[in-house]
């Protein structure tokens, strides 16, 4: 597999075609721009959350253990979410279910280059974004919904390129790993069918 370094890169590639179409042709304000293009970057390296280890499953799980409360807060009573005890407990209480409570579950669910390297996880993952962002309108919510999905899939791309190795230099001889990154299902049956729940449920939500 292409290492995290490569796949940031492809991240910010990604993004940076999102946030430049956002700008340019939806004419989006700057601060929209740049936050389709982090947003974007963070979808190059979202699906090796299933490398159970290393760099990717802590950068990815400590930025969504505060991204997600705070994006969620928005839609809770004003008068609330302005009390610094509430402050306290939903914070700390956010961050220890998603960075370890989520985190160990995925690690329990998947394995490396399983159902989260797949095309229908890059679909869900665009789908969630775009509802966690939808208050900032369709548009916008659309264009982050894309540049996550974006991400994702340039992820799998790199994945996949990197099952190719030359022989003679010039001819490709496909890995052992070739066609695990860029696929529809897992061989995991229970996994897979989830996965197609949820999507059926966020895109229900999105057009209902
Ligand atoms: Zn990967």
């Amino acid at each position: 597999m292409a290492n995290f370094n490569t796949h940031l890169t492809g991240g910010i590639i990604s993004g940076a075609g999102a946030s430049a179409l956002s700008l340019f042709w939806f004419d989006m304000n700057i601060i929209q721009t740049l936050s389709i293009f982090i947003l974007g970057a963070i979808g190059g390296i979202l699906p090796d959350i299933d490398s159970d280890s290393g760099k990717p499953l802590n950068f990815i799980f400590s930025t969504i253990s505060i991204l997600i409360p705070a994006l969620m807060l928005q839609k809770l009573n004003a008068s609330e979410r302005l009390s610094p005890e509430f402050m306290a407990c939903y914070f700390v209480s956010a961050y220890i279910i998603i960075n370890y409570l989520v985190c160990m579950f995925i690690k329990k669910l998947t394995v490396h280059r399983g159902i989260i390297h797949s095309i229908p996880f890059a679909l869900l993952s665009g789908e969630i974004s775009y509802l966690l962002f939808i208050s900032s309108g369709s548009n916008f919510a659309a264009m982050v919904g894309l540049s996550v999905f974006m991400g994702c899939i340039t992820h799998l791309i790199f994945d996949e390129l990197n099952s190719l190795s030359f022989k003679f230099v010039f001819i490709p001889v496909l890995k052992k790993s070739s066609g695990t990154a860029f696929k529809m299902k897992s061989n995991n049956l229970y996994v897979t069918l989830l996965l197609y729940l949820l999507i059926f449920i966020t895109t229900s939500i999105i057009f209902l």
